[in-house]
């Protein structure tokens, strides 16, 4: 059986320290998403050279590509704090405010999973990010005021999976916006070069291309793949990661050739033996593979999207020919699919 945790986004407990200690630190360290990092090294050096904050920065893209990595390298480079939190974790307005209220000047705070949000927490974020103001309730009923407290200028960085899911007042809010890509395979054997140095394991620069193939062009799956490697290099073999090493390892973690797990075959061939190869609904797949709809959308479709298995049309999901090729499948004649 895969381990699902390894093609998963969530960050699984006992990976946070571990990643801790490979997270690059600055922007120089940061490997790939070259684009993004040229723009925010200008937008930084400008925003120093004024002795002023950095604007409000969005990062979006599929979970492990380094969104909370670049937000840590920005407040760096800034030479400010971050304070991180998520979404989720701010329950009430009351929690928002206790957190901006205490940044200092020029301070980071960073929002993960920015979309999951409640709205009244919302509400207090948008004069805070424009005026750099927060209204704070005294008292209760009748007798309760307002009273407007003023905040230091800070940066807000937001993270999210999905754009699509920010209320356009919040999304106006960002003067910076960047879009974070899968990563080449060239840049995850770098990345798998880098951390194999930190955890001072050797590896043959054969076998780091062949762990980078497989990771779905996502720097947290070629570390997490990298450990598995390790494991079995140090239990199996004589410590070093040659190729074999690589090659037996990820067999038995059952990672292909594309690094696909168990889900994504079974979400694959669900479409193209159940619904014909689509187009079908994401609710339907999801109850058809016992997954959540989310984990379908923010995990595994955007990669398989990406290396053209999947496609996403407004009638629903289609198995494009060389999903079927991949089960040794013909796929049915263009004419008979709808797209
Ligand atoms: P996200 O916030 O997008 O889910 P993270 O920033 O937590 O992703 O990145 C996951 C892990 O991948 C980090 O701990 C870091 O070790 C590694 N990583 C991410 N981006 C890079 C990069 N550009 N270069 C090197 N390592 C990276």
């Amino acid at each position: 059986m895969a381990d699902s945790r390894i093609v998963a986004g969530a960050r699984a407990e006992d990976d946070v320290q571990y990643e801790a200690g490979l997270r690059p630190r600055l922007l120089d360290e940061y490997i790939g998403q070259d684009r993004i990092r040229e723009n925010l090294q200008v937008s930084i050096a400008a925003a120093k050279q004024r002795s002023e904050p950095l604007d409000h920065v969005l990062l979006h893209g599929p979970p492990g590509l380094g969104k909370t990595t670049l937000a840590y390298a920005i407040g760096n480079e800034m030479g400010v704090q971050v304070r991180a939190t998520s979404g989720p974790a701010i329950e009430k307005p009351g929690d928002l405010v206790g957190i901006i209220t205490n940044l200092a000047a020029g301070d980071v705070l960073f929002i993960d999973e920015i979309h999951r949000m409640s709205p009244a927490v919302e509400e207090i974020l948008y004069p805070a990010l424009e005026d750099y103001e927060v209204d704070i309730v005294i008292g209760q009923g009748p007798g309760a005021r307002t009273v407007k407290m003023r905040l230091e200028p800070f940066t807000l960085i937001g993270a999210t999976t999905r754009t699509g899911l920010l209320t356009s007042p919040l999304r106006s809010r960002f003067g910076i916006t960047h879009r974070l890509e899968f990563y080449t395979a060239r840049d995850l054997e770098a990345i798998i070069g880098r951390s194999a140095g930190i955890l001072g394991v050797p590896i043959e620069p054969a076998a780091a291309a062949e762990v980078a193939r497989r990771a779905r062009g996502t720097p947290r799956i070629v570390n997490r793949l990298l450990r598995r490697v390790r494991d079995y290099a140090q239990v199996r073999a004589g410590g070093t990661i040659t190729v074999d090493v690589a090659r037996a390892a990820l067999a038995l973690l059952e990672v292909d050739e594309h690094g696909f797990d168990e889900t994504d075959r079974r979400l694959l061939r669900t479409i193209i033996e159940k619904f014909g190869g689509g187009p079908v609904g994401l609710g339907t797949i999801a109850a058809a593979i016992s997954e959540e709809k989310d984990a379908i959308e923010d995990i595994y479709e955007p990669f398989l999207i990406q290396i053209g298995f999947l496609d996403r049309t407004p009638r629903g999901r289609v198995a494009t020919p060389r999903a079927y090729g991949y089960f040794g499948l013909q796929a049915p004649g263009r004419d008979s699919r709808l797209w």
